[in-house]
């Protein structure tokens, strides 16, 4: 079960665990659709592992479920854990861009890092994590590639030595390096080397 009601996550941990001897299932596939679990604790692991846990308890199958966000280092860490809803529940990816770079107007050094948690869960545990971060830079102005790829904050966030965005990287690419890609590689390898 990828315990995930955003589209387009499902379809990135479908590429990343395809091969695997295992049918991967989406909440959506499932009737009823199990329940979406609140992200209510101060850390990516807890809000990680309470998902996973959730969607294995109401489903009865194995379940990843994943908590992500950008720390910023001058803005203490923040968005982080509440990335999602720090500028606004209702704001725009767009908006939420805009938003960032002002706070970032005065700031004195843009270094920043995106994190990814993966909870994999089994009905009657035990929960295992895995972690995965990108170091990078804020960027002065949002940089989308051709394509429309990327998501969320991708757009202003410069990743590796070229200068590009993670906006700027093709799916493969972006699951190369990026911090969901690398804690997925490593559930991954956990999963091939010995399913339960
Ligand atoms: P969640 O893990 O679904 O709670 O998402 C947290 C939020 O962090 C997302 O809504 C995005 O704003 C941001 N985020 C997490 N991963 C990425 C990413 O790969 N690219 C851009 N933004 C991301």
């Amino acid at each position: 079960m990828i315990g995930s009601s955003n589209a387009g996550k499902v379809a990135e941990y479908r590429r990343m665990l395809s091969g695997l001897a295992m049918r991967l299932l989406a909440p959506s596939d499932l009737d009823p659709v199990p329940p979406e679990p609140e992200e209510h604790h101060d850390s990516y692991a807890e809000n990680a592992r309470a998902k996973a846990e959730a969607y294995a308890a109401a489903t009865g199958i194995a379940a990843v479920a994943d908590d992500s966000g950008l720390d910023v280092d001058a803005l203490g860490g923040a968005p982080g854990v509440r990335s999602r809803r720090y500028f606004g529940e209702h704001a725009t990816p767009a908006e939420r861009n805009a938003r960032l770079l002002a706070l970032m107007e005065e700031a004195p050094q843009r270094d920043a890092r995106f994190v990814c948690v993966v909870a994999l869960a089994y009905p009657g545990g035990p929960t295992e994590l895995f972690e995965g971060v990108v170091r990078g830079e804020i960027a002065k102005a949002p940089r989308h590639g051709e394509e429309g790829w990327g998501f969320g904050y991708d757009p202003v966030f410069i990743v590796g030595g070229d200068g590009r965005t993670m906006a700027e990287l093709s799916p493969d690419e972006k699951d190369a390096l990026s911090h969901r890609g690398l804690a997925v590689a490593k559930l991954r390898a956990r999963l091939a080397a010995e399913p339960r």
